[in-house]
């Protein structure tokens, strides 16, 4: 069944009428992912087809596509990281049950609220983000500046406790 996405949905409703929604969300509506973003441009696109397993659990499962602008955490210019995810949610109503679902499958919480589909999709994408965005080595204009002093090379090269060390101090900054 196909309809027009609604902001919020009854998960256990649509999953009893194989619900299947598409369409897309500006970026700049993301107000958590816009956080991590350098600039909210462009839409994510997605869908998202609710349905039941063979074994009778609520499965949602959604494509979700965007261009995310990043900043490069070496040369500090703009990046642009193109995300595809698909995922395959079992609807749960608790940590018990969430721990009984086989290893293919993620938990979604589900409650008496509706589900904010908006929500979903900004948390995936906020999944999605890698840890410390940047540049291919070659594509990133730092990169030249670091090799002339070395670094570049203690970097890719078999990683030392000092190495580690910078690492960490990096990501604590
Ligand atoms: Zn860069």
């Amino acid at each position: 069944m196909f309809a027009p996405t609604p902001e919020l949905v009854d998960p256990w409703r649509a999953v009893e009428a194989g619900c299947d929604y598409s369409g897309s969300l500006p970026l700049a509506r993301m107000a958590r992912l816009q956080e991590a973003l350098r600039e909210a441009l462009g839409e994510a696109s997605f869908r998202l087809s609710f349905s039941r397993d063979l074994e009778g659990r609520g499965i949602l499962r959604g494509e979700i596509d965007a261009r995310l602008v990043l900043t490069c955490q070496r040369c500090l210019e703009a990046m642009e990281v193109p995300v595809s995810l698909s995922m395959v949610l079992a609807l749960v109503s608790g940590l018990e049950e969430a721990g009984r679902l086989p290893e293919d499958l993620d938990p979604l919480l589900v409650t008496a609220e509706p589900l904010r589909l908006a929500d979903l999709i900004e948390d995936e994408l906020l999944l999605a983000l890698p840890l410390i965005p940047r540049h291919e080595p070659g594509a990133c204009p730092a990169s030249h500046v670091l090799a002339a002093k070395g670094e570049e090379r203690r970097e890719e090269g078999s990683p030392c406790p000092f190495a580690i060390l910078g690492e960490l101090r990096r990501r604590g900054d």
